[in-house]
């Protein structure tokens, strides 16, 4: 019941007036394992939280509360809107689960260690990853998903309200989280804003896989343990050793290009990467990140900060695990169908959100701009599951 009224942001005040119910009997009742309640009153709390029957007499299995979230919310962000993404990681555990139950998923073949440093765990990962330290990583979300750390895309900021892209190039904060799901946090799920830039989403993952590996059984990550992960996602992304090869002496936005475009890590993760590994001094960092933030891209209009040469050059990367096990079970990947059909104890709309923004089938598909072509007009640049339209995207952000 907590975890409907989470997801639902119905307050506990709003719930109880509903059913006509007096004092402390929710809380109570969200506080114990089991109650017990009339099938007048199931039927009334089905049809207020828009929550199937079933879903009430089914224990939950996966259990996360805000502070399991690898995620520094800002302090704006409502209590609400933490323990509703808490609940999302938390159910969309849940449905993982069920479709393990049908399919095995792929087994997870990802050790944290949480005694190595960031650099250090970035080698072990690609390691168990089966990468060499000088490969490039092609797919990196597929990479994850095929030794079992499944994706899944937001749509929303995380949040809710969450902070406003400040039009500095500097941009949200918080695309990402993590946490581990299933009765013993076995399984990792990483969820993440579902973004335009093909640069910020590789990063994201990346960076997520940098919490995984290094913060197993932290609560409440703080600043530090932020910029480990980041260390991580860059030294993952792009081994310095190997990645520092490729620039012939002092390195400047102009030959980082072919860095970022090898790696697929944008300039403005390889300058504080290149930096912290001792490769620039103090003032060359800030004379670089100076010129990322001022010189414009006459492409975009925007400074490379915030369109940086090659922000178009890959479709951004999208999850296929949970759309790919849903065909494979009920041979379809309608949501919507599936919670009809089979008598999900989740709600189709929830469905809907917990598998937004997945590929589905054939590439070749999902490359067509069929959907955007259908809303010329549609905005934000953000996409609710159709595809990017980059040539679109960009006459919008002339005008923006
Ligand atoms: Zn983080």
């Amino acid at each position: 019941m907590r975890q409907a009224r989470l997801v639902r942001r119905l307050t506990a005040k709003s719930v109880l007036e509903d059913m006509g119910w007096k004092g402390a009997r929710l809380t109570r009742m969200e506080r114990s394992e089991v109650a017990t309640i009339t099938m007048e009153e199931l039927r009334r709390l089905s049809e207020i939280f828009a929550f199937p029957a079933t879903f009430f007499t089914t224990a939950p299995v996966s259990r996360v509360e805000p502070e399991d979230l690898s995620f520094r919310a800002p302090k704006s962000t409502l209590e609400s809107e933490k323990n509703r993404m808490a609940q999302m990681m938390a159910l969309s555990g849940d449905f993982l689960l069920q479709l393990d139950a049908q399919h095995k998923l792929p087994p997870l073949r990802l050790t944290p260690r949480t005694d190595l440093d960031p650099a250090a765990a970035a080698a072990a990962a690609r390691e168990q990853f089966g990468i060499g330290p000088d490969a490039p990583i092609t797919d990196l979300t597929h990479l994850l998903e095929r030794h079992g750390v499944p994706v899944m895309m937001r749509g929303e900021r995380f949040g809710g309200q969450g902070l406003e892209d400040n039009h500095h190039g500097r941009l949200e904060k918080h695309l990402g989280c993590s946490a581990w799901i299933g009765e013993f946090k076995e399984r990792p799920l990483i969820a993440l804003r579902e973004l335009d830039s093909w640069e910020r989403t590789r990063w994201t993952v990346a960076h997520e896989l940098g919490h995984l590996m290094l913060h197993v059984g932290i609560r409440q990550v703080s600043e530090e343990h932020e910029r480990q992960a980041s260390r991580f996602a860059s030294e993952f992304l792009a081994p310095f050793a190997a990645a520092s090869q490729m620039v012939r002496g002092e390195p400047s936005l102009v030959n980082l290009l072919p860095v970022k475009d090898r790696w697929g890590i944008s300039l403005g993760a390889l300058l504080p990467h290149f930096y912290g590994s001792g490769a620039m001094s103090t003032d060359r960092y800030e004379m670089l990140r100076k010129q990322l933030y001022t010189r414009v891209n006459t492409d975009t209009g925007f400074t490379w900060g915030r369109t940086e040469p090659g922000w178009d050059d890959r479709a951004p990367e999208r999850p296929r695990l949970m759309s790919k096990w849903i065909e494979f079970i009920y041979g379809t990947s309608s949501a919507k169908e599936i919670a009809l059909v089979h008598n999900m104890i989740w709600p189709g709309d929830l469905i809907v959100e917990i598998t937004k923004g997945q590929r589905v089938a054939s590439t070749a598909r999902a490359s067509t701009p069929r959907a955007a072509k259908d809303t010329p007009t549609r905005r934000p640049p953000v996409g609710d599951g159709v595809v990017t339209d980059f040539a679109s995207y960009r006459s919008r952000e002339r005008q923006a």
